[in-house]
């Protein structure tokens, strides 16, 4: 065993069918009476039910959550918190919701209830991604993680396929480049294993019966794992990639890991073979990028940029972005065989063979 350092993050996790119930008691219990409840304009219906379910214990409901977390809306729901007079935040949603509430609670230190409904994993990391003026910027902090995560399973039943799998993938994805970082330890391994494990044993069920009650069990709880991976050690290349397709062509967070995926799994394959193996056992296959790379066709995911609204025109200068900052990766960043990748990525090809010979960082 390599040496390593190990830190643990604090927080609450309460899972299961019907866990709702418990927001009330987990408020009561942090000594909070005046919730406000978060969610995306599209769960607004979800958050006011909550906010009835909550009765005396809710001050307010703000439905304005969006993709990469604008400071602009940050700061109107601050300004609504302060209004009502919030002591907690009930973040009821996906990645985008918990980025609201993490957001709030950076400027204010109030008290995080998330309650996810989609496999993003946000809730369990102390990681905030926010936009202002189009620039998408990244910090980490003990403010930002939240204290209490309820994992209702009920919630996710009605999440649709199409973003079942994406978000699932995405999910995937943290466990994935969790097993090959630079601060990898043998603790977060099991857990990314697990977590991928668990979640695409449960997405091709889930493809099929959306409603089946035992794999949306399975894949918030690999969800769960994939997060605490996320939130526990760095990432690499694959997060990189996704971060700047997101970020400066604009492309859908969930569906870009997933076309994305295979494709960084294949440039780090020959440079981090122990990971690989995990991953490939985790999946059932023999290889890891052609195993993802089969998941995501057999789920009828998307499989290239282009479906995702990427402009051909536009792969050099993401190239050019994704090299340009030095990073660690297990491979070494190599401008043209990153531009090979995106292209791969681009028009769908199955992910390239490794070089017979690849450069280690
Ligand atoms: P999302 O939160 O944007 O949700 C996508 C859409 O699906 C929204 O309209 C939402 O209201 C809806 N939705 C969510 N759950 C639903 C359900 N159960 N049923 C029906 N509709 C539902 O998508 P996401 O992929 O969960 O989150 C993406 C965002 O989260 C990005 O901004 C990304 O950067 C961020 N993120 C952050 C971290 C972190 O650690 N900081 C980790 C992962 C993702």
């Amino acid at each position: 065993m390599q040496s390593f350092n190990y830190t643990g993050l604090p927080g609450r996790v309460i899972f299961g069918f019907g866990a709702l119930d418990q927001v009330a008691e987990q408020i009561r219990l942090h000594g909070r009476r005046r919730a406000l409840v978060l969610s995306t304009p599209q769960q607004i219906e979800d958050a006011k039910a909550l906010a009835v379910r909550l009765g005396d214990l809710c001050v307010g409901v703000f439905g304005e959550a969006v993709m990469h977390t604008p400071v602009e809306v940050t700061d109107r729901a601050q300004s609504f918190a302060a209004e009502v007079g919030a002591d907690c935040l009930v973040a009821l949603g996906g990645g985008s919701t918990t980025g609201l509430g993490k957001a709030i609670a950076l400027r204010t230190d109030l008290l995080q209830i998330v309650v996810p409904t989609t496999y993003a994993g946000s809730e369990a990391t102390p990681i905030l991604g926010e936009t202002q003026g189009g620039l998408k910027t990244t910090q980490r902090g003990p403010k930002i993680l939240p204290e209490v995560i309820i994992y209702d399973v009920d919630l996710t039943l009605g999440l649709p396929v199409d973003l079942s799998v994406t978000s699932g993938v995405n999910a995937i994805a943290h466990a994935v480049e969790g097993l090959y970082t630079q601060d990898a330890n043998p603790i977060v391994s099991l857990i990314a294993e697990e977590g991928i494990r668990a979640i695409a044993g449960a997405l091709p069920i889930i493809a099929a019966d959306p409603q089946n009650r035992e794999a949306r069990s399975d894949a918030l709880y690999g969800a769960w794992a994939c997060g605490v991976v996320l939130g526990s050690v760095g990432m690499a290349l694959h997060h990189k990639l996704c971060h700047t397709l997101g970020g400066t062509f604009d492309l859908p967070h969930a569906q870009t890991h997933t076309v994305i995926l295979p494709h960084a799994v294949a440039y780090n394959a020959a440079a981090a073979p122990d990971a690989m193996a995990r991953v490939a056992r985790a999946l059932g296959v023999a290889d890891a990028a052609q195993g993802l790379y089969a998941l995501a066709l057999s789920l009828g995911a998307p499989t290239t940029l282009k479906a995702l609204g990427m402009r051909e025109q536009d792969l050099d200068r993401a190239a050019d972005l994704a090299s340009a900052n030095p990073y660690w990766n297990p491979r070494a960043i190599e401008r043209n065989a990153i531009r090979a990748l995106l292209d791969d990525a681009y028009f769908g090809r199955p992910p390239a063979a490794p070089p017979p010979e690849v450069i280690h960082a």
